[in-house]
């Protein structure tokens, strides 16, 4: 298996390339040169089997000559291992024709230790090969550096350095970080915002020497390998609760469009989907897009559902380049214009085409804190806000005849990570699951620097360098 750059401009790789490069060298994104097929049968056994042996066998598909079965079978055993319910994924059904798929059993709380625990995984199995080390640097909003530091702290061969923002992420999620103390893993508190940490992170990769001299990687979700983890839990629900080949639907609560690709990616793959419904809070820019063609970002607006606050989201490349039918010199020319422009309209042709896969809605900070009520209400569970909008938006795609038949939403996070939002919204305070129970009362780790480049990368160098 090869994979290209969505702007065509550098030779394919095979997996361990993409897995180790992230970011294509031309400035696109690894996709699969073509999808690996699936037949609904095949779909129906590999989707029943334990969730572990379900990974391996679709991520050797991807992985070609990269990984051998024996040694995905092992790593996505340790992986899923560190999961705290059998199942993995579990789904629970809400209604006649409603799930909801808890993704938030791992060692983090939210979806992103699916991708991140394999990732840890693959990269030092990779790098022990070629006997080389590497320096992953992640700037977070808040799940992706505890999933991170999570996962690749007892790797032998990576050190992991995450920038988040002083004082704008959840206090869960900062201790859930700074608590880990090892010698490879280095927090940086950053007085600035979320996107002067991915400024410094760009200035970073920009520096050739750096570069090199700290051998730099990124984990942020265009890494190929942390969509081809998350395609499995689309395999898995769909054979709990399709008749015969039956078409599903899948809701997602949607930021950087890698988890709902991951479904996209399974649908291609042949995993009979009928829609994917992309549920965008306030940061609506990806609604606008599918719904009007309109790509154009505005400011971040802060909500309850901190990890969807993005306005450009990496991962819609992916899509468009799938839309204009993989014409990678038609996607470079729509990228140039879109970073000269600030913004795009989408054409007719390329909505036309991705609205046979999509359906899209926006969801309100009030109507996410109200869906939480409302959920609690009718069920007495309570959901993260991120959930809330993934359910919220499920709910008016019924109404609306948008989505008709079975529909899952993916719930993303335990309600114990946004604990503010649940009780804004319920009065009650969700608790954290007992391996957290001392979370508040474990030392804590962090540098601190001010939003310069400079700062932060004399804090790594004296780490890391050579
Ligand atoms: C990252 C995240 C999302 C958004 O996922 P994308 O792949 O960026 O679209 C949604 N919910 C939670 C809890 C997250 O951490």
């Amino acid at each position: 298996m090869k994979y290209i750059s969505t702007r065509g401009g550098c030779s394919a790789v095979d997996f361990e390339g993409a897995l180790l490069a992230g970011l294509a060298p031309d400035g696109g994104l690894y996709m699969p040169e073509s999808w690996p097929q699936i037949s609904p049968q095949d779909a129906r056994r590999i989707g029943q089997l334990p969730y572990a042996q379900a990974a391996a066998e679709i991520l050797s598909l991807f992985a070609g000559e990269s990984f051998t079965i024996d040694e995905l079978s092992t790593m996505a055993a340790d992986a899923y291992g560190t999961f705290t319910d059998d199942r993995v994924a579990p789904l629970v059904k809400l209604g006649p024709e409603d799930w909801m798929l808890e993704l938030f059993h791992g060692p983090t709380l939210a979806f992103k230790d699916f991708a991140m625990q394999i990732l840890g995984r693959l990269f030092d199995a990779a790098l022990e090969r070629s006997d080389r080390r590497l320096t992953i640097i992640a700037a977070t909003s808040g799940d992706t550096g505890s999933a991170a530091i999570e996962a690749l702290k007892s790797c032998a061969r990576v050190n992991v350095v995450v920038l988040h923002p002083e004082g704008r992420v959840s206090a869960v999620q900062q201790r859930m970080m700074t608590s880990v103390i090892a010698p490879n893993v280095m927090n940086i508190a950053i007085k600035g915002s979320f996107d002067d940490c991915q400024a410094i992170v760009k200035t970073l990769f920009a520096d050739d020497a750096f570069v090199r001299d700290v051998r730099l990687s990124g984990v942020n979700s265009i890494n190929w390998a942390r969509l081809a983890a998350q395609t499995v839990y689309y395999f898995t629900a769909w054979a709990q609760i399709a008749d015969g080949d039956e078409a599903v639907n899948f809701v997602v609560p949607t930021g950087n469009f890698g988890d709902v690709f991951a479904g996209y990616a399974a649908k291609r793959m042949g995993l009979p989907i009928a829609k994917l419904g992309v549920a965008a809070n306030a940061n609506d820019i990806l609604h606008r897009a599918i719904a009007h063609g309109d790509y154009t970002p505005s400011s971040v607006k802060p909500t309850a559902s901190p990890s969807m606050d993005i306005q450009v989201a990496s991962n819609f490349e992916r899509l468009l380049f799938e839309a204009k039918n993989r014409d990678a010199n038609a996607l470079r020319e729509t990228m140039e214009s879109f970073a000269n422009n600030k913004g795009m309209k989408i054409d007719e042709e390329t909505l036309a085409a991705i609205r046979e896969d999509f359906v899209s809605d926006a969801v309100s900070m009030e109507e996410t804190l109200s869906e939480i009520a409302r959920h609690h209400k009718e069920t007495g569970a309570l959901i993260d806000p991120h959930t809330a909008v993934g359910r919220a938006a499920a709910i008016r795609f019924r109404e609306s005849g948008a989505l008709s038949g079975k529909i899952v939403t993916l719930s993303t996070a335990h309600p114990a990570k946004f604990p503010e939002a649940v009780k804004d919204a319920t009065g009650e305070t969700p608790a954290l699951p007992d391996f957290y129970a001392d979370l508040f009362d474990r030392p804590e780790k962090m540098e601190y620097a001010l939003a310069e480049p400079q700062a932060v990368k004399t804090l790594i160098s004296d780490a890391f360098a050579n």
